[in-house]
């Protein structure tokens, strides 16, 4: 799979994108991010990539034509005005706001089917308003705050799609289990030692009974969700078990209820 992020600060890549997990998916040739400096697509003398908003007000406005050119020369599109019909791009043009549809863990599983996508960052106020009208295909955000570029959200969204490419992880079901891909979320995790300053990690995991483990995380993966994040159990089709146990542990609250105020 292959990441075309268009940003005006790739230095702020190095780092996030050369260690672990991505590193090590980019060295199997798994992933290929390619940075590309939308100021160098800038015509001008000074590479000038942003102006002040029409209408006035404060703040800068990162300008259409560098972002146009630089997308339109990496995807191989030509460029085109109003009313001139194109071929669509090779793939999702994505522009990151926090203005667009929520990332989540079922996008980071669809953009992951993809075999190439390309990522623009936006900065200071945004972008005009055409990229997003006329360029870009797609928008997401990574959740309702305001960052100040659209960088951090570009690594975020690198990192959540390049663990679920197939051979990314060490073990192949983690991200199959992690929280949200099975629309639950995880189970607590425990290492050695087994008594840490008398804190005890749960005796079941000690057992060696892998029906028994299993079906405690399961049962910490239900209980963990309904008090965290009780939408996502509505949402969540659960098995006869699962059903089962919540009953079962609605019926013990009740009477636990029941006798603290009877
Ligand atoms: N004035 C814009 C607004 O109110 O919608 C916010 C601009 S923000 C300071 C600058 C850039 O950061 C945006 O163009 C976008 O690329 C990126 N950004 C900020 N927050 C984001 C978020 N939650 N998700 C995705 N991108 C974000």
């Amino acid at each position: 799979m292959r990441f075309d992020i268009f940003t005006l600060f790739p230095e702020m890549f190095e780092g996030p994108l050369t260690e672990s997990i991505i590193r090590r998916a980019r060295e199997a040739g798994l992933v290929e991010i390619r940075l590309h400096n939308v100021r160098h697509y800038a015509t001008d003398k000074h590479r000038v990539t942003d102006d002040t908003p029409y209408g006035g007000g404060g703040g800068m406005v990162m300008k259409a034509e560098p972002l146009f050119r630089a997308v339109e020369a990496v995807l191989g599109l030509p460029p085109r005005g109003a009313g001139e019909a194109v071929p669509p791009p090779p793939c999702p043009v994505i522009l990151l706001t926090p203005q667009g549809r929520p990332f989540t863990q079922q996008v980071a599983e669809e953009l992951s089917r993809q075999t190439r996508v390309a990522l623009l960052c936006g900065r200071y106020e945004g972008v005009d308003e055409r990229v997003r009208e006329h360029l870009a295909t797609d928008e997401l955000s990574i959740g309702p705050y305001v960052l100040s570029g659209g960088e951090l959200p570009a690594m975020v969204i690198v990192d959540a799609v390049t663990r679920l490419l197939p051979g990314a992880l060490g073990d192949p079901e983690g991200a199959r289990r992690d929280s949200f891909a099975m629309g639950l979320l995880e189970h607590p995790h425990y290492t050695r030692p087994a008594d840490f300053r008398g804190w005890r990690v749960p005796d079941v995991l000690l057992s060696g009974h892998h029906g028994r483990v299993a079906e405690w995380r399961r049962h910490e993966a239900l209980i963990r969700t309904l008090v965290r994040r009780p939408e996502l159990i509505a949402a969540h089709t659960l098995t006869q078990a699962d059903r089962a146990f919540l009953r079962r542990l609605v019926h013990h609250v009740d009477a636990l209820l029941k006798e603290a105020d009877p």
